[in-house]
């Protein structure tokens, strides 16, 4: 027998629902009496078809897409879309507004500093990306094609509690770390996507969520497959896409859809990390990274006072079936991130190890 199932603390990729691991196995090498897995099939074939579309219809229900908007899959994960998010929509005015909160947003203004004139309208650096600017402090541009933000800093620890207010400026936001964690208003936004290895699907891809109106603005430089109005037109599909990624992501879906969806998984996350802030604030050996008006309900960062307990934290940890809790090299100390697929024994696990831990150590 395989030794138990751990449970995985990891940034990304990271758990997966073991229903949907267990489905997925059973189907993996016959598909529904089709005799041959999904990943043998043909993207243009009607089965493979079935499940392209019911994942994408599945995915408009679930995050209550109006019809302005429209799904897209992909390739490249999150970061392709530093460079397709400029490519496709600096073009209109050759300017765009950029929040700068962490490491991916920092990464992602730099892309666009290739193909036009990039306005940081805030940065969290002063402080090591530990908080978030509050709305006033943001230096919006009125000319801007786009203000750009990621949702949930992955590395820091810090989550956005509030949309920006942007006017008549289309707002983009990366979510990949806190998609349908959080009920979202889709109509607020321009443009939403998010790599899918956090919170949606194994590795692999994009999902895109773009308002009509801004697609066919691209730069002429824009390799094709990265114009978003040509995979509009083609539906996801103007070449091969990650197939059983798409597949993964409808039974994801699914799987999310009997927990109660979006608003049963943001009870859940809600009470999931207050569990682990609580045990940081009760603490006097493990404290909170992150500001405490700011800080995230998907990865919760942390650290003791000594790189040496930190390390000895991971390691006995991990001999508690609580693996990959060592910080980004970054930030140091110690993240656990919990997921939508982390489940709350996982969470309760950890917490009742911290607590014994400090004690064993003081
Ligand atoms: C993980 C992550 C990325 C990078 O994702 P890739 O799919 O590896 O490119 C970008 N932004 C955020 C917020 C992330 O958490």
């Amino acid at each position: 027998m395989p030794q138990e199932r751990i449970y995985n603390f990891s940034s990304g990729p990271s758990m997966l629902p073991q229903p949907v691991l267990e489905e997925a196995a059973a189907d993996m090498v016959n598909y529904r009496g089709t005799g041959m897995s999904v990943t043998e099939m043909s993207h243009r074939g009607k089965d493979y078809l079935a499940i392209f579309d019911e994942t994408k219809a599945d995915l408009k229900r679930i995050m209550k897409i109006p019809d302005t908007h429209e799904i897209l899959f992909m390739q490249g994960g999150a970061t392709l879309q530093f460079s397709a998010v400029p490519l496709n929509l600096i073009g209109r005015t050759g300017k765009a507004d950029y929040a700068v909160t962490g490491n991916f947003s920092t990464i992602a203004m730099e892309e666009a500093t290739k193909y036009g004139d990039v306005n940081v309208a805030y940065s969290t650096e002063d402080r090591n990306h530990t908080y978030i600017p509050a709305q006033e402090q943001l230096k919006l541009s009125a000319d801007a094609s786009y203000f750009y933000y990621c949702s949930n800093n992955t590395i820091y620890g810090t989550e956005w509690k509030y949309v920006p207010e942007t006017g008549a400026v289309p707002l983009v936001c990366d979510m990949s770390s806190n998609i349908m964690s959080v009920p979202v208003d889709v109509s607020k936004y321009g443009l939403i996507y998010a790599g899918v290895q956090k919170n949606m699907a194994p590795a692999g891809m994009a999902v895109v969520i773009i308002d009509k109106t801004l697609a066919g603005a691209e730069l002429p430089i824009t390799p094709k497959l990265l114009g978003y109005r040509l995979m509009i037109d083609s539906d996801s599909m103007n070449n091969t896409p990650p197939c059983f990624t798409i597949y993964m992501l409808g039974l994801v879906l699914k799987w999310l859809d009997a927990q109660g969806g979006v608003e049963g998984m943001s009870k859940l996350k809600a009470a999931k990390a207050q569990i682990l802030y609580d045990v940081l604030d009760d603490s006097k050996m493990f404290r909170a990274i992150a500001e405490k008006e700011a800080r995230s309900d998907m990865n919760v960062t942390f650290r003791t006072a000594s790189d040496e307990l930190d390390a000895k934290f991971v390691k006995e940890a991990k001999q508690n079936c609580l693996e990959t809790l060592a910080g980004h090299r970054n930030v140091g100390g110690l993240r656990a991130s919990i997921y939508n697929a982390m489940p709350a024994e996982g969470v309760e696990k950890l917490a009742a190890f911290m607590r014994e831990f400090e004690t064993k150590n003081t």
